[in-house]
């Protein structure tokens, strides 16, 4: 696997497309492209590939991207996902400058679109019911048939649209449709409705409207109203472009460009916006943020750096097929970032405490420790030692089995930027039979980790010292789904989740230098992973979320 940073070089088809337009001037030089979302959830992973891809495109040309929310169905929409999406796309590090745009803008200027179709001939109130509207469309292999209302006048459908939009009537009694052509082998030509009556209060223009443009009667003309040149959509609307470009034609406006790429699909996880919202509702995760969830606050939550998201948007690249991403290339890109830039620090998961007979009582000495060995900028700290320290409990055996190199009675380690330690005995609960303590003692000639006279050490352990380190709950995450295609098979994807996902340990131990870490704080934990800071933290107690563990759990480390 390509283990570099490739800033936008690589061919795709929607470069050579805006190559070979720049060649002939078909715009005039101009790039300029938007990313449209329907403010109806909380954006995921695949979207930061539409985002990446339309804001990147534009700065690549030296072109513009806007942001436009494509808000036509107000039952389903809400402020609070305007505003989380206008958060992510900024976190992943987008600026959409003064081109923040919302179809419900243009609800004027498309009702004028509509009534000069109607004028033109070009479109008709329909008033056969939603069922009715269903059977005449007919199918894949059968043509549809038309309805009777097709044939009214212009005068009486502009009457009839104009009262429409006064209220006069009910929810459902009326549709606007186009006069399209009901034999065509494209559905979506099938006299396409346009505008329906719906009495919903809209998140921007409150109840000023009670008939609302269909999507598709939306789209192409607010990408035509803003000067869109390249329309990239997913390619699920290939079947649609030819009634976007049909509205354009009878309209005589503008013509964007519509290009469509194959969406992403992720492993182990689900990418729709309905789906998530039932997982949400139904309580399967703890909010659209939950450090599970494929979103982008759940991924910023859990860790994830806007960096690794969009090398992982670049490296997967574009496709005219539907593919599946394996997500281990989307922790690839994150542990390869965090690398780079997360401090190492030391940090016990499965306290076992460990007491040092021969060390001074009460004293407490401060060692050096590197807090990045790939970035020596990041300099050193200082962490406390002292009589008594926490190791992991799955670092000693009482019974060590072969190629089991860490602490057992008699055995000696070094524990990391300390001393070197030998197991004396262990101390048992005498009920349980399980291990409460260690006894060890230290050499002093071996300070800082390092071996005065050349003797072999196997195993270096992470410590910490216990009265100066912090409570802190760890939370560990694995696979939300334990399918690899969870939306497969026909069964229900929520049969498919893991209950295994999330694991607490509510009594881990960090060094002191973690304190006051604030909400947002990426760290590597010594031979466990990359951790983050969440925002359940208190003065009292730190929260960690697991963000991605360590390619070997056995870090380089253990062996050096
Ligand atoms: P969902 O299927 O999750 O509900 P959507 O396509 O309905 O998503 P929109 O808000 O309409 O969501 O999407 C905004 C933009 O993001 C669109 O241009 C859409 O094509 C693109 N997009 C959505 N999902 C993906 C994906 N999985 N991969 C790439 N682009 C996507
Ligand atoms: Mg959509």
């Amino acid at each position: 696997m390509e283990t570099t940073t490739e800033k936008n070089t690589a061919s795709n088809f929607i470069r050579d497309i805006i190559n070979e337009d720049m060649r002939t001037n078909k715009y005039g030089g101009r790039v300029h492209t938007r990313f449209p979302p329907e403010p109806n959830g909380y954006l995921h992973i695949g979207h930061a590939k539409s985002i990446c891809l339309n804001f990147g495109l534009a700065a690549e040309y030296g072109g513009l991207c806007n942001l436009r929310f494509d808000d036509t169905n107000p039952s389903k929409e809400e402020v609070e996902y305007v505003e989380s999406i206008k958060e992510d796309v900024r976190w992943l590090g987008f600026d959409w400058q003064d081109r923040l745009f919302y179809a419900s803008d243009y609800f004027e200027q498309l009702y004028e679109y509509a009534t000069t179709l109607i004028k033109k001939g070009k479109a008709y109130v329909d008033s056969l019911t939603a069922d009715q509207i269903r059977e005449y469309r007919g199918t894949l292999t059968e043509p549809g048939k038309e309805s009777p209302y097709r044939t009214r006048s212009i005068e009486e459908n502009l009457d009839l649209f104009q009262r429409m939009r006064a209220g006069e009537f009910e929810n459902g009694a009326h549709v606007l449709r186009a006069k399209g052509d009901m034999a065509s082998g494209n559905l979506n030509m099938r006299d396409s409705v346009m505008y329906r009556i719906l009495r919903a209060s809209h998140h921007r223009t409150g109840d000023k409207w009670c008939i609302y443009p269909m999507y598709d009667f939306t789209h192409g003309q607010s990408d035509s109203l803003e000067g869109i040149t390249h329309s990239i959509c997913t390619l699920e609307f290939e079947d649609h472009r030819p009634l976007y470009n049909w509205y354009l034609d009878q309209l005589e406006i503008y013509h964007p460009q519509q290009i469509e790429f194959a969406r992403l699909n992720l492993t182990y996880t689900v990418l729709s916006k309905r789906k998530l919202i039932e997982l949400v509702n139904g309580n399967h995760v703890n909010g659209w943020s939950d450090p599970r969830m494929p979103t982008i606050s759940g991924l910023r939550r859990r860790g994830y750096t806007p960096e690794a998201i969009r090398n992982f948007c670049e490296r997967i690249g574009l496709a005219k097929n539907d593919s599946t991403i394996d997500l281990a290339l989307l922790e690839f890109c994150v542990r390869e970032d965090l690398n780079k830039r997360a401090a190492r620090v030391m940090a016990v998961l499965h306290p076992l405490k460990v007491i040092i007979d021969n060390y001074p009582e009460g004293q407490v000495e401060q060692l050096e420790a590197i807090n990045n060995p790939e970035d020596p900028s990041m300099g050193t700290r200082q962490v406390p030692f002292s009589r008594e320290l926490y190791i992991e409990q799955d670092d000693f055996r009482e019974d060590p089995p072969k190629k089991f190199y860490r602490l057992a009675p008699g055995r000696e380690v070094r524990l990391r930027y300390g001393y070197y330690i030998t197991c004396t005995h262990a101390v048992k609960d005498k009920q349980t039979g399980e291990i409460t303590e260690l006894h060890c003692t230290y050499d002093p000639a071996t300070r800082g980790g390092g071996s005065p006279d050349g003797r072999k050490i196997k195993a270096t352990l992470h410590w910490v010292s216990a009265a100066q380190a912090i409570p802190a709950e760890v939370r560990l995450y694995d696979h939300l789904f334990n399918k690899p295609n969870p939306g497969v098979d026909g069964v229900d994807y929520k049969n498919n989740l893991n209950p295994a996902s999330l694991e607490i340990l509510p009594t881990c131990w960090v060094e002191p230098s973690l304190a006051g870490a604030p909400a947002g704080s990426r760290y590597q934990f010594e031979r466990q992973g990359y951790f983050c800071v969440d925002p359940d933290s208190s003065a009292g107690k730190l929260v960690f979320n697991r963000t991605v563990q360590l390619r070997d759990s056995w870090a380089k480390i253990a062996d050096n």
